[in-house]
């Protein structure tokens, strides 16, 4: 099965992410579950969620994916920016419980001057509190690019952290793959894709992979910026990254776009995507 998507907004709930989904021909998507800027949470109705569900199971959607705030920074220097962090998950892991069985989506963070090491501990500090909350949600950690001080932008790195998080006896961490931040991070997805997924692979496991995030780059390959683009208007090309969406160890991983378009440009790189893959 082929699951493909993209970034909606959440403001008006899930059936309508649903249905707007269902027009752009997507069968998943990624939505925050408040303000990117994590501002107050809107309470989920269970009402929604339900419709949604049934709409969602009529039509074969994939698993959707929530994205956690980009202010959300488990390895800030500052211990209350760190305390927000931890409040914030655990309560969006809760609000996930109303729609169990999908991806919770976070950016590990930027360590801003702490180094990795100690980065990595507080970012595990938090996981090994919060992730009781994540009964029947599977968190992912995604890949970065490494602009600034960002902990995540290698393979290493986040097998660290998910070593360092008890399992929950649950659910176990995942990885979410940025194809534009994999890029900027080093990885040469485009010439040497076969080599970058044995490396991850065997440094964090291929069956962690849960979700992917399709997107060109504006910078070059290894700029280690975080730059989106629209599909083959960017340094790693549209054939790159069909190439990328048809590779037999990526099969059925949920898909979705975050490049800067409005529906109808999401629209137009779902087609192509649908008319690329190869069953
Ligand atoms: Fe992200
Ligand atoms: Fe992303
Ligand atoms: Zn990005």
């Amino acid at each position: 099965m082929f699951y493909v998507g993209c970034h909606l907004s959440s403001s008006a709930g899930f059936l309508k992410m649903g249905e707007t989904a269902l027009k752009l021909n997507a069968n998943t998507f990624q939505f925050f579950l408040r303000n990117p800027r994590g501002g107050a949470a809107k309470d989920i109705d269970d009402k929604d969620v339900k419709a949604f569900l049934e709409l969602a199971k009529k039509n074969n959607f994939g698993k959707i994916l929530a994205h956690a705030p980009y202010t959300l920074n488990p390895c800030s220097k500052d211990e209350k920016t760190r305390e927000f962090a931890r409040l914030v998950f655990a309560d969006d892991l809760k609000r996930m419980e109303h729609i169990k069985g999908n991806l919770y989506n976070f950016h590990p963070g930027s360590h801003v001057g702490q180094g990795v090491p100690t980065a990595i501990n507080q970012i595990t500090e938090i996981l090994n509190e919060v992730m009781v909350e994540a009964k029947n949600t599977t968190v992912l950690l995604e890949t970065m690019s490494g602009k600034g001080s960002e902990v995540g932008s290698t393979f290493e790195e986040l097998a660290e952290i998910i070593s360092k998080t008890h399992k929950n006896g649950i659910n176990e961490l995942g990885v979410c793959l940025d194809t534009c931040h994999v890029y900027s991070a080093g990885y040469d997805i485009i010439n040497k894709l076969d080599d970058v997924l044995e490396h991850f692979d065997k440094v964090i496991g291929l069956n962690r992979l849960h979700a992917i995030h399709l997107n060109d780059s504006l910078t070059e390959f290894n700029s280690h910026k975080d730059r989106h683009e629209t599909l083959g208007n960017g340094s790693l090309g549209l054939e790159g990254l069909i190439r990328f969406v048809n590779h037999p160890a990526l099969k059925g991983i949920p898909i979705n776009l975050e490049t800067p378009n409005e529906l109808d440009g999401y629209a137009k790189e779902i087609a192509i995507l649908r008319e690329n893959y190869k069953d």
